[in-house]
């Protein structure tokens, strides 16, 4: 009878656990009305995929150069037993190095190849938004005896919460106790105003307590806050953004041994899938790529890289005006020329400067993105882009000239250039042979350096079914095309994927088989 009744109560409790989880991360739901409330956020929203995409083409992005961000964490309680230890705030920061700076050994029991280290350190701010020392902990207590997530009241003073920290400074994670049962949520870059950017974790699981709550709530939601997606994306159809995780048709609970949904053996252990904390433990290099491009020059959260939260701004300086200004000895470049055709752009100049920076703005971006340059021109292809700002400027040591603006918007017919589209696919739909073309150049930028690409050297092909079952694969070496015959396949939708040696998307399509 005991043993029955050990059976039962194990039981509820597992059930209960299960309960729990299916409502476990409200940032989709949270994203999704954000939308809904602000039209203009699917523009920038937009430009934060465009400019993943251009920073994730790039391997410089696989560097080992830690970056560090300072946390101010937002305690808010009502309940004085919520105000939580130093200890175990402590705690979470540590859960949180641990995932991303690769510390934790049971990572490498998983047989993953793709597995990789963000290399992101989340430090206690020094330093608050004045320059005043910080403990990087702001204590609240409220009349509030929960929060909701779409209230977002645990975010202002006014209602209950505390105020953000300058989101371009720092990353706020507010801790308050959550109606329904939510473990936490995340604002996705450029997913909602400033005023509410950051993670917010239910008080009950933040920090590392123990069996099923290590932490890893709060890792999961930074995943989030840099732009990683559940890893089951929107069911088999419909992926992460993530070339190198598998498929899945749903989120995993607990922790099974095995797992098989989409027709692959699903990634239990990552991170931005629902397990049990004490299951899951790894990033893969495809999602560490996508966190780090927020970072990359016009990335979402580039500007945490010089935050006034750990390097405070100079005192102002008065009594400088003795110095006269130092004469123009780094002269701006002149003679400048533009060409822009069906993506493919080529920009000269002429100047007596060692160096150059050059700078383009695609039509929806804020930001520019910047290339160094040794030489005096720049050519490169960006598909599916036919006009944008240019800029170049003189570096001389030390001193940078002024910039020098490019005419881009009349273009010169009369120069010979690539043309047409960048990859193609025809016919399209087919009936026997496929011809697909890509072209042998795409635009490409790493930080500070190179921007051109060349493609055909170790490309591979490879056609996917809607159920994600790759059905065609080629390596092509030094060939920009390839025929793939379809007789005999299922009619229907398929995805092609060009993916560079190291399985890299360079471009996707999709063909239509009849
Ligand atoms: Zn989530």
């Amino acid at each position: 009878m005991a043993l029955v009744f050990l059976c039962l109560a194990i039981f509820s409790y597992r059930s209960l656990e299960a309960q729990e989880k299916t409502i476990y991360c409200g940032s989709d739901a949270y994203l999704q009305h954000q939308q809904s409330v602000d039209p203009n956020l699917d523009r920038t929203l937009n430009e934060v995929a465009v400019q993943t995409r251009l920073a994730t083409s790039t391997v410089e992005l696989r560097s080992r150069d830690t970056i560090v961000i300072p946390v101010i964490f937002h305690i808010i309680y009502q309940n004085e037993l919520d105000n939580l230890s130093l200890a175990l705030i402590e705690s979470q920061l540590e859960a949180l190095n641990q995932d991303f700076l690769g510390l934790d050994p049971s990572r490498d029991m998983q047989q993953y190849p793709q597995i990789a280290t963000p290399y992101i350190k989340f430090i206690f701010a020094p330093y608050d938004p004045n320059g005043k020392p910080s403990t990087g902990i702001i204590r609240k207590k409220t009349d509030q005896s929960s929060f909701t997530r779409r209230g977002d009241a645990i975010k202002f003073d006014e209602t209950g919460g505390s105020d953000a920290w300058p989101r371009t400074d720092y990353l706020n994670i507010w801790v308050g106790v959550m109606e329904g049962g939510y473990l936490g949520y995340a604002q996705f870059p450029g997913g909602g105003k400033a005023a509410t950017d950051g993670i917010v974790i239910n008080t009950r699981y933040f920090g590392r307590r123990s069996g099923t709550s290590l932490g890893r709530t709060a890792v999961h939601e930074v995943g989030h806050w840099l732009n990683l997606q559940h890893i089951w994306g929107r069911g088999c159809q419909e992926d992460d953004g993530v070339a190198d995780t598998p498929n899945a048709e749903y989120p995993g609970y607990g922790c099974p041994q095995e797992r098989e949904t989409c027709g692959n053996r699903d990634m239990i252990g990552n991170l931005m899938d629902l397990s049990d904390d004490n299951c899951m433990n790894l990033f893969t290099q495809g999602q560490v790529d996508r966190m780090r491009a927020q970072f990359a020059p016009g990335g979402f959260r580039e500007s945490l890289l010089y935050s006034i939260g750990i390097h405070p701004k100079e005192e102002e300086c008065n009594g400088c005006e003795g110095n006269p200004p130092p004469e123009v000895t780094c002269p701006a470049p002149q003679n400048l020329s533009f060409f822009i055709q069906n993506g493919y752009f080529k920009a000269s100049w002429e100047g007596m400067a060692e160096n150059y920076v050059f700078q383009l703005k695609l039509p929806f971006m804020n930001q520019w993105i910047e290339l160094s340059r040794s030489g005096k021109d720049i050519a490169g292809y960006l598909s599916g882009f036919t006009a944008f700002e240019a800029r170049v400027r003189s570096v001389c040591g030390s001193e940078k000239s002024d910039w020098a603006f490019f005419q881009t918007s009349s273009s010169d017919r009369k120069s010979s250039s690539p043309t047409g589209s960048t990859f193609t696919v025809r016919p399209n739909p087919v009936g026997d042979i496929a011809q697909i073309e890509w072209m042998p150049i795409d635009f490409h930028y790493i930080r500070g350096e190179t921007t051109l690409r060349e493609i055909g050297k170790h490309t591979y092909l490879s056609l996917y079914n809607t159920n994600g079952v790759r059905v065609y694969h080629q390596a092509c070496q030094d060939e920009q095309s390839a025929s793939v015959n379809v007789q005999g396949w299922s009619a229907g939708l398929y995805f092609v994927l060009l993916t560079d040696e190291q399985g890299y998307p360079i471009h996707r399509a999709k063909l239509m088989v009849h």
